[in-house]
This record gives structure tokens, C-alpha cells and sequence, in this order.
């Protein structure tokens, strides 16, 4: 093989990201512990790099020594048990921060310096669930009983960039029992208020516009995102605003304001629009209808509500449909490539940390492949064959060597 992918791998995590650097300096709660922390995080991290889909599959790799060229030799890699025990504990806010670190290092690499969608930097929210199960739990987990069966999960918000470039997580926040509201669309509101704000924390002047769906068209969500300086985009659904309401009726009446004939994917788009008030809110929004008849003559509609008021009609409709990435493309990656749906382990900072390191190796991913778009490959997949092939082709290189002290 003339070029080894999972090297330049190595080397990229090393020398860009200065991760053992970060791994080091993580704490924890435990006493005379057997491995370091870097010894129990490494072969997570690595083996969400290369799509584990269980902790089973994991213990199966340790075994077998693969990720053994990757320490100084002789040493000895934790086993899962040990891996679970320590994850409860790890230090949370530590890995948080390594978490930050790449995204602050692509924004000082200029990943995002020309926006991601004409110009600006655009983000989107989704709530979801995570580690569903219905044998495990722990005393954090969220409960549906639908007779005898008892399901038991997770639930969170998580952002990140969509539209032209690498599809960064940016944060994530779990629901917490007790502080947020058990009403889904209240609970997930506040979780989305608590995330947007500790995002644009640490990392100032990212974010111009953030995209969200139907539960966030009201005033709580646009007065929150504005205080924090952020343009907002959400969905208008079947909602109990009055002013809203008025403002569509109003709109019904108009003729559309601009056609696209063959718009990229559909037929045809008619666009109609007005500026309106809403309670509560004080600067004036503007509603848009985007009637979309697809190319099977299937006709819909995307309501949005806005508070960017000069931007074209166009980049709005890109921004709206760069929402659906954040369903489509990376949802669906990481729970169907990185075993987001999996119930890996519960308890303590356990669901926290696991979460943190799928997102810290989806990110490297996403990067990776964005510094070696011009060679051969495309697709992630293709890239996770080529480093498990370089993987087992990997020959000892002091060079290579993550410490791990
Ligand atoms: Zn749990």
C-alpha cells in the first residue's frame, strides 16, 4: 500500500490536535488505578474511528492486540469491564474541552473562514434519543412503559454546522429530570436554550444563523438566539401563535413573490412571503412559504419563520434544506455507523463521555476526509476500510506511539 491512511491519521491527531496532550490532563475519581486514563480512552476513541458497532467488538480488538502498535510496547490495554467502570467517573468537563479544541483548531485553520452556506456560518439543533434500551438502565435514565415492557434512555439536543464543508458537532446537552420541563417539546426547548448558549461560549462569532424546527417558533427561542447575537430560522408548523396564524392567512392571499423553475431536486418552487410582529418578540420577522411540487408532481410546503430579514430567498431555502443534513447525513451516521443507538453503558458520566468521544472522533473524521478530499476516495466508508487496512499493516514506530502516561 503506498499510502497508509491510518498513519496520517495518527499523525494528524498527534500533530493538529494535540490529543494525548489532552487525554493527559483529564482526571478522575479513581484511587492507584491499574491503566491511565489515555490507555482507557485511546481504544474508544480509536474504535469509534473505526465504526465499532459494540463494546463487544471492542474487547475483541483489544484482545487480539490490535491497537498494540500504538503503545509503547509490553503495555497492557484495559479490558471493557475496566473501560465501563472508568468512563463513570472520567472526568466530563475535560473531555468537553477536548471536544472544543477541534472545532476552535478548524476555525483557526480557516475550515469555516468563508461561511458554510453563501456567506454564513449556519448551525441546526435536533433533539434525539440515546441508548435506548429495554434490559439496562441507570438511576439518570428516562422511562416510557408501554404495558410490561419498560424502555429505558437518554435524550439531548445536539448542534452542528451544516451546509458546505466538514459537518462538525459543535455541543450537545442532555435532558436533565428535573430541571427541564417533562412536556417533550417544553423539555427540549430548554435543553436547546442551555446548548445554543454554551456553544456560542466557547466559541465566540462561530454561529450567524441557527436553524431549528416547529417547537422553537415561538418568542422564547427568538428572543434567546437574539440576546446572544445569532440569526434564527424555524420550521412554522400547525402552531397556536395568533399572530402567526394572521400572518399566514395574510400570506395566502398574495401572489408569490419569486419562481424557480427546476430548482435543484424539485420541479418547481413558489415563494411567498410578509414581515410580521410577534408577541413578545420586538423587532419585526418575516414569514416565507416555499410551495415545492417534486419531481414525481407531489406537491408540499416549508413554512419558516425569520429573523434574517435581508437575506435572498434563495439562501434561506438552502438553509432550511440544510436542516435535513442534520436528520439525513448525520444523524443517520452516527446512529447507524457509530452505534449513537446502541446501548453501550449507563451510569455516571458513562452516557456523557461515550457520547463526547463518538462526537470527537466523528469530528476528526469529518476533517480527515475534508484534508484528503482530492485523493481517490469519497465516502466515509471507504475511508474506514482504508484505515482498518492500515491498521493491521501498522508496524511498530516510535514516532506512532501515543503516550499515554
Ligand atoms: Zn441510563
Amino acid at each position: 500500500m503506498r499510502q497508509n491512511y491510518f498513519i496520517k491519521l495518527v499523525r494528524y491527531m498527534k500533530n493538529v490536535y494535540y490529543l494525548e496532550r489532552g487525554l493527559n490532563k483529564l482526571s478522575d475519581g479513581r484511587v492507584n488505578p491499574t491503566y491511565s486514563i489515555g490507555q482507557v480512552v485511546l481504544p474508544v476513541l480509536f474504535g469509534f474511528l473505526l465504526r465499532i458497532k459494540s463494546f463487544n467488538e471492542l474487547n475483541f480488538m483489544i484482545k487480539n492486540n490490535e491497537f498494540s502498535k500504538l503503545f509503547p510496547r509490553g503495555t497492557k490495554l484495559p479490558q471493557v469491564d475496566a473501560i465501563r467502570d472508568t468512563l463513570k467517573v472520567i472526568d466530563i468537563n475535560g473531555l468537553k474541552q477536548i471536544s472544543q479544541h477541534t472545532v476552535k483548531k478548524s476555525v483557526e485553520n480557516k475550515v469555516f473562514e468563508n461561511g458554510t452556506i453563501d456567506g454564513y456560518t449556519v448551525v441546526a439543533i435536533d433533539g434525539t434519543k440515546f441508548f435506548g434500551s429495554n434490559k439496562k438502565s441507570c438511576p439518570e435514565c428516562l422511562k416510557n412503559i408501554t404495558g410490561e415492557k419498560t424502555h429505558s434512555f437518554h435524550s439531548g439536543a445536539v448542534m452542528s454546522i451544516v451546509g458546505i464543508g466538514p459537518k462538525l458537532v459543535i455541543g450537545f446537552e442532555m435532558y436533565k429530570p428535573g430541571q427541564d420541563s417533562v412536556s417533550k417539546d417544553e423539555g427540549e426547548l430548554n435543553v436547546a436554550k442551555r446548548l445554543i448558549s454554551s456553544v456560542v461560549k466557547s466559541h465566540k462569532e462561530l454561529i450567524d444563523v441557527v436553524v431549528y424546527d416547529a417547537l422553537a417558533c415561538n418568542s422564547i427561542w427568538i428572543n434567546h438566539c437574539k440576546s446572544l447575537g445569532i440569526d434564527v430560522i424555524v420550521r412554522a408548523k400547525n402552531n397556536n401563535n395568533n399572530s402567526l396564524r394572521f400572518v399566514k392567512k395574510t400570506v395566502n392571499k398574495t401572489d408569490a413573490v419569486e419562481v424557480w423553475e427546476d430548482e435543484k431536486g424539485f420541479e418547481k418552487v413558489k415563494v411567498y412571503e410578509s414581515t410580521f410582529t410577534m408577541d413578545k418578540v420586538e423587532q419585526p420577522l418575516r414569514f416565507v412559504k416555499f410551495a415545492i411540487k417534486h419531481k414525481d408532481k407531489k406537491r408540499t410546503q416549508i413554512m419558516i419563520v425569520t429573523t434574517c430579514m435581508e437575506m435572498t430567498l434563495k439562501t434561506l431555502f438552502k438553509m432550511i434544506r440544510a436542516r435535513w443534513d442534520i436528520e439525513n447525513s448525520i444523524f443517520n451516521n452516527l446512529k447507524t455507523e457509530c452505534g449513537l443507538g446502541h446501548c453501550f453503558v449507563h451510569g455516571g458520566n458513562a452516557v456523557e463521555a461515550v457520547l463526547c468521544l463518538i462526537f470527537i472522533a466523528s469530528n476528526i473524521m469529518q476533517l480527515f476526509l475534508v484534508r484528503h478530499l482530492k485523493e481517490h476516495f469519497t465516502t466515509q466508508r471507504e475511508m474506514v476500510r482504508l484505515l482498518l487496512k492500515g491498521l493491521y499493516l501498522l508496524k511498530f514506530n516510535a514516532e506512532l506511539i501515543l503516550s499515554s502516561a
